[in-house]
């Protein structure tokens, strides 16, 4: 009724009617409905699981590496590799064998073989008497004496000398010692070689000289036939007890080639350096012997000795001797292979010590079985094998005895 007064009523009426300006807003249904609908959207991104899908699947990533297997397939295959080189078998068998090489060396059975058989040489010799060394040597040959003292006789010095056999093995025998022996004339004791185990075959046989027991300490010199082992291994010892024990030096005698190698080619290593206590010395072979050269083929005079030598055919220079005390005299081929010569050399001596032993450089012992009686008669065999049988025609000699030469 106011609005009627104050004229507003058609100007309110002219006003847009507020419904239906409410109505002409744009309804709030439809512009939620116009987004775009949210789901649409999480619809239109890519796809997580087709994106995982668009990669590149592992597996078959894995299956387009090149496979292992076939790899080492691929790969030279070990097995045919170590077929490839060489086979050791065969490189052993290209060597050459040592059993041929042994079998190059003179073969030791066959040596034996090699001998006569005993029971035919036996046969073929006329029948000899019962031996022994007292009935062998008689008269101004060669008789035993049995641990054998100087003998002191009031009517002058015995017109012979005697020869202490202190071993009669050779290199490798168990069941005796090297091959060595001292000759004794007078007062005068000669040692021959010098092998393993000396002092102990000097203790073993008990041989009487100035009537003390032969030790080194009673060896007046010692003459060295050549420088294998079974002949000199016991130097080094002996030089040593003198030296350290009972004082003194040795005499030693030996050829041109044995003295120029006896000290630095066997002894220097060993002796050549010495501790006192307090520091080391060096020393000489001036610190235990007194060399003396033999020259070949010259007479030397050694205490009542006189001593010739010859080389041998050994493995190395080796003295061959004559030894004589001006009456009588001893041949020793020392270690040789069979020579006539050298047997001719020694044949007019009173009595011959020969060696024997298989092998090159040595005699065998139908050589020795071979020689005239009159030459077997006067010797004596050395230098014995092991497990060798003595034989009817020659006298071995025996270790621990005493010879007399005149
Ligand atoms: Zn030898």
């Amino acid at each position: 009724m106011e609005a009627d007064h104050l004229g507003l009523e058609p100007a309110l009426e002219a006003l847009p009617p507020k419904p239906p300006a409410l109505e002409a807003l744009p309804p709030k249904p439809p512009a939620l409905e116009a987004l775009p609908p949210k789901p649409p959207a999480l619809e239109a991104l890519p796809p997580k699981p087709p994106a995982l899908e668009a990669l590149p699947p592992k597996p078959p990533a894995l299956e387009a590496l090149p496979p292992k297997p076939p790899a080492l397939e691929a790969l030279p295959p070990k097995p045919p590799a170590l077929e490839a080189l060489p086979p050791k078998p065969p490189a052993l068998e290209a060597l050459p064998p040592k059993p041929p090489a042994l079998e190059a060396l003179p073969p030791q059975p066959p040596a034996l073989e090699a001998l006569p058989p005993k029971p035919p040489a036996l046969e073929a010799l006329p029948p000899r008497r019962p031996r022994s060394l007292s009935n062998l040597w008689t008269g101004a040959a060669i008789r035993e004496t049995k641990r054998a003292s100087c003998d002191t006789s009031p009517t002058g010095p015995p017109m012979s000398f005697q020869i202490l056999m202190n071993g009669v093995g050779n290199a490798f025998s168990r069941e005796h010692y090297g091959t060595n022996f001292l000759l004794q004339k007078d007062d005068f004791l000669l040692a021959v070689d010098c092998p393993d185990s000396y002092r102990n075959a000097l203790q073993d046989h008990a041989f009487e000289h100035k009537g003390e027991e032969v030790d080194v300490d009673t060896i007046d010199a010692i003459v060295i036939t050549h420088l294998h082992g079974d002949h000199v291994n016991g130097l080094e010892m002996t030089l040593a007890y003198r030296r350290y024990v009972s004082g003194g030096k040795m005499k030693i005698y030996t050829s041109p080639e044995a003295g120029e190698r006896l000290w630095d080619g066997r002894l220097a290593v060993s002796l050549g350096r010495s501790y006192n206590g307090e520091t080391y010395d060096d020393l000489t072979p001036d610190d235990y012997y007194d060399l003396d050269i033999i020259e070949w083929g010259e007479p030397h005079k050694i205490g009542p000795f006189e001593i010739t030598t010859r080389c041998t055919t050994h493995h190395l220079p080796t003295m061959a001797m004559r030894i004589s005390d001006g009456e009588h005299t001893l041949g020793y081929s020392c270690d040789t292979a069979y020579d006539p010569e050298l047997i001719e050399w020694l044949g007019d001596a009173d009595f011959i010590m020969h060696e024997t032993s298989f092998g090159p450089g040595h005699t065998p012992l139908d050589k020795l079985m071979g020689l005239p009686e009159e030459l077997r008669q006067k010797m004596l065999v050395v230098h014995l094998p092991e497990g060798f049988q003595p034989i009817d025609e020659l006298d071995f000699a025996q270790q621990g005895q005493t010879y007399t030469v005149g």
